[in-house]
């Protein structure tokens, strides 16, 4: 069965694809298995050197690799490059990373006792259609690092870019079957990767909902599992902060990629004392983000995926009296503009993850009733704190339940630096050395020296 992917904001065909289904996941995974022997006995050298070559070939590639990017996900150019940069950033660092994944040596008495970091074997990624080929490249970097081979599911909305890095590995010399692409459902494709007993690990990137699936699955084989799943991040604006610039970067943390973000500080925290005059700074730094044709090298932010998913966040809105709703084209596409709510943290609109440009601003009155309402959700992914006091943003950092945090900033995705969620934001790392770590076993050997 054919699969077409559509441009987001023309609706127009940008590909037509054969679906995979059952029987090309079970193939790539024998491909993989079949190539894993040569590729874990890789020495590190040669290994790092084809990482670097598959970095190199994606800043090669940069414009191209951009420009497919923001047509299939409907991103703006701008921030389709950036996230581009980012991609050849990880598989650089990795390429280091090879050979600097330690074991350890440990006293023991009566001999020596050593540990080895051990590859898993043919690892199964899925990914979403956010940040595609980031967030592929975040999960194929350690695992190659750590000589797996791969079997990668892209979302079906947004292969393009995935398939596109697939050819480009073999480009620079990655053999083949150690990264196999397949573009197919969830429901078919993703479920046999989870159930399919010759993989060894799924690393995961998603919605809550289909993480808890993929966990059930996953008992059955026992497999390692990853998950980075959905959040409903705070940012957390104290009265003693410098709110112009709190207020200036808040849109931008939300409503970038049109919110569809797991990072997105949907949830805007203002403490009461400072809550009016913020609100006029938020509604006027949410004024000027541009909002239009993706393809414009000064567009902000483009239209939301799908059809489906414009309806969804459409729900979220609907019936309430926005603080501010911006502009956004009419007809063709899928747009949604930026949209401020007052809220309190049971509104549904601060309970559920929106993953579009919709904000709930929540007031509250002190420290703790900001880590208080900051805890209450399910998710712990990320945040911002903003605040002068830097005894109080080490301490509201420490007491916010989140993976990511960031202070007087709201960036904290960096190649070198460790991601990933808290509580139903799923478990494992992704980025920097603790990438890695999620992609081995560790191995204790102990050699006697007693005769
Ligand atoms: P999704 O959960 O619907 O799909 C993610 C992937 O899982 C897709 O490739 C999909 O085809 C596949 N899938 C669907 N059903 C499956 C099943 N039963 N078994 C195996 N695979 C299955 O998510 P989405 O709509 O593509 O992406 C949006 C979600 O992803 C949001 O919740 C967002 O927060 C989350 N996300 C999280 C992070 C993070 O790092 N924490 C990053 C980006 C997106």
């Amino acid at each position: 069965m054919s699969l077409v992917v559509l441009n987001p904001a023309t609706e127009q065909p940008i590909a037509e694809l054969e679906r995979a289904g059952v029987d090309e996941a079970d193939a790539a995974v024998a491909r993989a298995k079949a190539a894993f022997p040569a590729w874990r006995a890789v020495a590190p050298a040669d290994r790092a050197r084809l990482l670097r070559r598959l970095a190199t070939l994606v800043e090669d590639h940069h414009e191209e690799l951009a420009q497919l990017e923001s047509r299939n996900v409907g991103k703006p150019i701008s921030g389709a490059r950036g996230e581009v940069g980012m991609v050849a950033q990880v598989f650089h660092f990795y390429a280091g990373a090879v050979d600097k994944h330690y074991g350890e040596t440990i006293p023991v008495a009566g001999g020596i006792d050593v540990t080895f970091r051990e590859p898993l074997g043919v690892v199964g990624l899925i990914t979403p259609w956010n940040f595609p080929l980031n967030i592929a490249s975040w999960k194929i970097g350690p695992a190659l690092a750590t000589g797996n081979t791969v079997v990668i599911k892209p979302a079906e909305l947004t292969p393009l870019t995935t398939m596109r890095l697939g050819e480009l590995a073999l480009e620079a010399g990655i053999p083949e079957g150690v990264l196999n692409v397949v573009v197919g459902r969830g429901s078919t494709v993703g479920e046999r990767l989870v159930e399919h007993p010759d993989v060894a690990k799924i690393g995961f990137t998603g919605s809550t909902d289909v993480g808890r699936r993929v966990m059930q699955g996953a008992a059955t084989t026992i497999k390692r599992v990853t998950l980075e799943l959905g959040g409903k991040s705070a940012n957390i604006v104290f009265a003693d902060a410098d709110l112009e610039q709190a207020a200036a970067a808040a849109p931008y943390s939300v409503f970038d990629n049109a919110g569809q973000d797991c990072c997105a500080r949907s949830r805007i925290l203002v403490q009461k004392s400072v809550y009016d005059r913020f609100l006029d700074y938020l509604i006027d730094a949410t004024r000027k983000v541009k909002v239009g044709d993706p393809a414009d090298e000064a567009t902000e932010m483009g239209p939301l995926i799908s059809a489906e998913h414009l309806a969804t966040v459409g729900s979220y809105v609907e019936g309430l009296s926005p603080a501010f709703r911006g502009e956004a084209p009419e007809g063709i596409g899928f747009w949604f503009p930026c949209t401020l709510i007052e809220a309190t943290n049971d509104d549904r609109v601060a309970r559920e993850e929106v993953f579009g440009p919709v904000a709930a601003v929540i007031p509250f009155e002190h420290e703790a009733d900001a880590i208080r309402i900051a805890n209450d959700t399910p998710y712990g992914l990320s945040g911002s704190i903003w605040t002068r006091d830097g005894s109080r943003a080490i301490r509201v950092a420490r007491g916010v339940g989140a993976g990511v945090l960031s202070v007087n900033s709201n960036s904290s995705v960096r190649a070198h630096t460790p991601f990933g969620g808290m509580k139903q934001s799923g478990f494992g790392r992704e980025l920097g050395m603790a990438g890695l770590d999620g992609y081995c076993d560790i191995k204790n050997v102990f050699i006697s020296t007693e005769g």
